[in-house]
């Protein structure tokens, strides 16, 4: 690393001045900040860009507003408001923490770094995160929109083997006891609206006179695009009078926990369906962040719901009721609209 900018308040008080003229205010998660609405909405943010959050976030708090509202809500019940945000190891967690909180601190938001960090789901970036902005204790982020601020900040090679190490101390030294929730916002808000990755903003920027990498080009094509993986599933979905037979996913590849048809693993045709009076086939392509799925849906249409033999999980569900449940936005959709 060259030898760094001495004056961490410098840069502090230049994001958090900035905040306050520019911040984004309006973002609903921060409107009667807790530390609970926080931690939601930090983890709805973790791969997810905010504008694509915001529709999730305002229908995941109204129907849970707080801890209390959220403390008898079971799995499913998470996972059916997750549906269609992606990523739903993230609501699992969410489950899983609301559960510790239940048992272990008597149903209290946790207001500890430590014991923040000893929830599912919560690594110290997302802990530092509800630290500053919730109880506006100092503590240090470092989410994609900080790496990139404070690594063109001081010009860090980001192919260094201790890349991580080096932005974790450069967000340390740079974080202030003061204005830590103007700060924290502001940073985050700097990266995602003016240092962004393509084309930095940066006669706009409040470093503009310190950072290293001020007025550069940047290359993002530059990245070795990771090849995805394609993969083929043929699912066989059962109908009877606007109820469908689905399976709960219990295996950890993708989708897991939530509600899909019958897969039936490399065509080989299941015994467990009985002959349909009428049938259709769908195809479709969804993108996952690391694969690309080709979908076939062979759809039996029965006179009346049946019963089968099997260990898996699975229950008829109305067309009605499906928003009570999680589903890979996909099978949702053929859902909704199958008549
Ligand atoms: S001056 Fe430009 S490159 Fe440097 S932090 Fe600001 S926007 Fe990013």
């Amino acid at each position: 690393m060259n030898s760094i900018n001495k004056n961490s308040q410098e840069f502090s008080e230049g994001v958090t001045n900035w905040y306050l003229l520019n911040g984004r205010e309006s973002l609903p998660w921060r409107r009667n900040v807790s530390g609970y609405k926080v931690w939601i909405s930090e983890i709805m943010l973790q791969q997810t860009q905010v504008k694509t959050v915001i529709p999730f976030y305002k229908k995941f708090i109204k129907k849970y507003p707080n801890l209390e509202s959220i403390s008898s809500a079971t799995e499913d019940d998470i996972l059916a408001l997750w549906s269609g945000l992606g990523f739903y190891r993230r609501a699992k967690n969410i489950y899983k923490s609301k559960e510790i909180i239940k048992k272990e601190y008597k149903n209290r938001f946790p207001r500890k770094f430590n014991e923040l960090m000893l929830l599912p789901g919560i690594g110290r970036s997302t802990a530092g995160a509800i630290m500053s902005i919730a109880y506006k204790k100092s503590y240090p982020i470092l989410d994609a929109n900080v790496k990139r601020v404070i690594s063109r900040y001081e010009k860090i090679d980001m192919s260094d083997k201790d890349v991580m190490k080096k932005l974790w101390m450069l967000s340390e030294f740079l974080t202030p006891i003061n204005n830590i929730f103007e700060y924290t916002q502001g940073i985050m808000d700097l990266g995602a609206t003016v240092c962004i990755s393509r084309s930095p903003n940066c006669i706009q920027c409040p470093l503009n006179q310190s950072c290293k990498s001020a007025y550069e080009t940047f290359d993002i094509n530059k990245k070795i695009k990771k090849e995805k993986s394609k993969k083929k599933i043929y699912f066989t979905l059962a109908h009877s009078k606007k109820s469908f037979l689905l399976f709960k996913k219990n295996d950890k590849t993708f989708w897991e926990s939530l509600w899909i048809p019958y897969d039936n693993q490399n065509l080989k045709k299941s015994n467990i369906f009985k002959e349909p009076y009428k049938s259709e086939v769908k195809n479709l392509n969804h993108a996952l962040s690391h694969v690309d799925l080709d979908i076939t849906i062979e759809i039996f249409d029965y006179k009346k719901p049946f019963k089968i033999e099997t260990n898996l999980e699975h229950q008829w569900i109305n067309k009605n009721q499906i928003d009570k449940f999680g589903l890979p936005k996909p099978i949702k959709s053929i859902i909704e609209n199958y008549v």
